[in-house]
């Protein structure tokens, strides 16, 4: 039976990079330490920032939440219902389930309320997910710029990260290169943007939050399909497994050399609609949901918004 390394009962987790045996109660020290060396690491956010949390159901976005709590982190949770149908109600239930366990606070926008329909009900050559994760991030971010949020966490894995960097390696997307990190600071209406579980794998984060009896969303989205980045995941989990480390390796050497891919600032505008930064006229969020005035999403008027969902 494997022993934890600092305490000498029963191991809970195994770790291959670094190679760490570890008890439950040594483990979830472990996860929560690792989050806030990278919360410094990367000038994340202070205790006395005002901290929003971007909650789906899924186990990622519950990890940041667990963590933050467990570190004293005050902050309150936004949830998006993206209006597909009964995967989005029963994904909001279970959110609803995760942050009253937790105590934590929790807005919830509702797409079909604020543009009439949901996601896959639009007509364009866009595909779904892609117009969904444009969607997400606006909703986001213009939540928490009306609400004077100074930072959106959310629940980027390692995982997720390296998949992403090797894909955008391979096709050489240098504009997506100089875009991606742990940390994209604020500034122009864009609220700053961290990922606290940077440096934490899918299996680390899963043996985390299954310390914890927390509902999570088991059911995939009816528009989820194999993405690329899915291959790109296995192919590194491959190589992870001939030699442990390798993806830490490869974001951090990624972060080191990320100058090499910035480019000239370009020049945002106010779109017409909404007043958010855009390259055009009017954003990619108001010209494809249609919006015709801005989205007043200030926490006053999200009642409203819950009411008219419900009719
Ligand atoms: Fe949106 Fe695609 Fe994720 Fe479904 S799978 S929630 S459509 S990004
Ligand atoms: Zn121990
Ligand atoms: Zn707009």
């Amino acid at each position: 039976m494997r022993r934890c390394k600092f305490c000498g009962s029963e191991a809970y987790v195994q770790l291959r990079s670094p190679r760490l045996a570890m008890c439950e109660e040594h483990y979830k020290e472990y996860v929560e330490r690792k989050v806030e060396r990278t919360i410094h690491r990367y000038k994340m956010f202070r205790k006395e920032n005002k901290i929003l949390v971007a909650v789906s159901g899924g186990k990622d976005a519950i990890a940041v939440a667990l963590t933050l709590h467990a570190l004293g982190y005050e902050f309150e949770c936004l949830h998006i219902n993206l209006g597909i149908r009964e995967y989005s109600e029963y994904s909001e239930k279970i959110v609803r389930q995760q942050c009253e366990k937790l105590g934590v606070p929790l807005h919830v926008l509702y797409l079909r309320a604020l543009v009439g329909r949901g996601v896959g009900e639009l007509k364009t050559r866009r595909e779904v997910c892609s117009y969904c994760g444009t969607t997400k991030r606006y909703l986001m971010n213009k939540f928490a710029w009306d609400n004077d949020y100074d930072v959106i966490a959310t629940g980027h894995n390692l995982d997720d990260e390296s998949a992403f960097l090797l894909g955008n390696v391979l096709h050489w997307n240098t504009g997506y290169l100089a875009r991606q990190g742990p940390y994209l600071p604020g500034g122009n209406a864009l609220v700053a943007r961290a990922k606290p579980l940077y440096e934490l794998t899918n299996y680390e984060i899963a043996k985390y939050v299954a310390l914890f009896d927390m509902n999570l969303t088991t059911e995939p989205c009816p528009h989820a399909k194999g993405a690329k980045s899915i291959l790109y995941a296995k192919v590194l989990n491959e190589i992870e497994e001939v030699s442990p480390g390798t993806k830490l390796n490869f974001v951090k050497g990624f972060l080191k050399n990320r100058e090499l891919f910035q480019e000239e600032p370009v020049e945002l505008r106010a779109c017409r609609v909404c007043g958010m930064p855009t390259l055009r006229e009017v954003c990619s969020f108001c010209r494809m949901w249609g919006v015709k005035e801005e989205l007043k999403l200030q926490v006053e008027h999200l009642q409203d918004s819950e009411q008219h969902d419900e009719n």
